[in-house]
């Protein structure tokens, strides 16, 4: 097997599987990094956006809710679970005997939907195959993340390319919220975990906005600067820091009118949303690019350190921006 750097999304994994006395067969396949084989049977689920599912690169499509929760859960947690979790955990509203039942039919329903061999259930628990050809864009974008937080780098102003590549990855593959659209509303509990991964997975989101749209700023990309604030402010329209970053690209392209708009934008929504006005920092960059100044970075995060040290709630964002970035 012939391995490529982690940044090379397919690699070509060559196998010698049987040497024969008059004959060399090789087996090519398509493989990624965690061994996922494009042409072994595949399953690819795709669950930052509205869920989408493709078997061996073909959709498919059922209305039935419970078998897509059921399948989506087992994925993101492979461990196997109990046949008595999951029925609670589906059928809450149900005797166990009845909810065994559904679980069971649920069961029939992926086999017939999927074809046997994904899961792995016994007479107690339920599982996925370990041996399984599944890829979930969750798990890969998680995988980036943890990639970063392997190079650990001390400050935001230190990066590399390849950090830069992880970064740029994971915002193609959050499509949107996870699972946007579905629910089980009869599943309490299945919607308390939609609930918590997809917030835990939009924060991550921001954060590689925020990290992502700096660093190019930093480097003097100011169109994919641009580009990634504006996603940021889209995500969380309340963030400070990413108004103060778009007034700042916008008035160094010349266009002061659209910084100044900017400032105005964010004096409306901190208004509407919280009753509060601009911190001091974006209130001195606001009069500075509309007086023509040139103010220093150091000038803005002089004046967002003192405005934090009145609001001690807001220190550990404080240490986020002078320290870096942490996922
Ligand atoms: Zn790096």
């Amino acid at each position: 097997m012939i391995l490529f750097p982690d940044n090379v999304p397919y690699f070509l994994c060559l196998s010698l599987p049987a040497y024969r006395l008059f004959s060399v067969s090789i087996h090519v396949s398509i493989c990624d990094k965690n061994g996922y084989n494009y042409l072994m049977p595949h399953l690819a689920i795709f669950a930052l956006g509205p869920l989408r599912i493709e078997l061996d690169g073909q959709p498919i499509s059922t209305s039935r809710h419970k078998a897509l929760a059921l399948l989506l859960y087992l994925v993101l947690n492979p461990e196997k679970r109990s046949r008595e979790v999951l029925s609670a955990f589906l059928w809450p509203d149900y005797e166990q005997e009845k909810a065994f039942a559904y679980l069971r039919r649920t069961l029939w329903e992926l086999n017939s939907l999927l074809g046997e061999g994904w899961l792995k259930a016994d007479r107690d628990q339920i599982g996925l195959t370990p041996q399984a050809n599944v890829f979930i864009d969750v798990s890969e974008f998680q995988a980036h993340l943890a990639a970063l937080r392997h190079h650990n780098h001390p400050t935001s102003t230190v990066f590399c390319q390849e950090c830069l590549a992880h970064l740029r990855t994971a915002t193609l593959l959050y499509r949107g919220d996870f699972l946007a659209g579905f629910s089980l509303r009869d599943s309490p509990g299945f919607e308390d975990w939609q609930f918590f991964q997809a917030e835990e997975l939009r924060q991550a989101y921001s954060s590689i906005l925020q990290r992502l749209s700096n660093l190019l700023y930093q480097q003097g990309n100011f169109t994919d600067s641009s580009m990634f604030a504006q996603r940021w402010l889209a995500l969380d329209n309340l963030n400070e820091e990413a108004h103060r970053l778009m007034m700042k690209l916008y008035n160094r392209s010349g266009q002061r009118h659209l910084a100044l708009r900017q400032y105005q934008e964010c004096q409306r929504v901190l208004q509407m949303e919280l009753g509060v006005s601009p911190e001091t920092a974006t209130q001195i960059l606001y009069e500075s690019i509309s007086s023509g100044e040139v103010l220093q970075e150091q000038d803005l995060l002089s004046a967002q350190f003192g405005n934090f040290r009145e609001k001690p709630a807001d220190v550990d964002v404080t240490v986020r921006l002078l320290e870096g970035w942490v996922f």
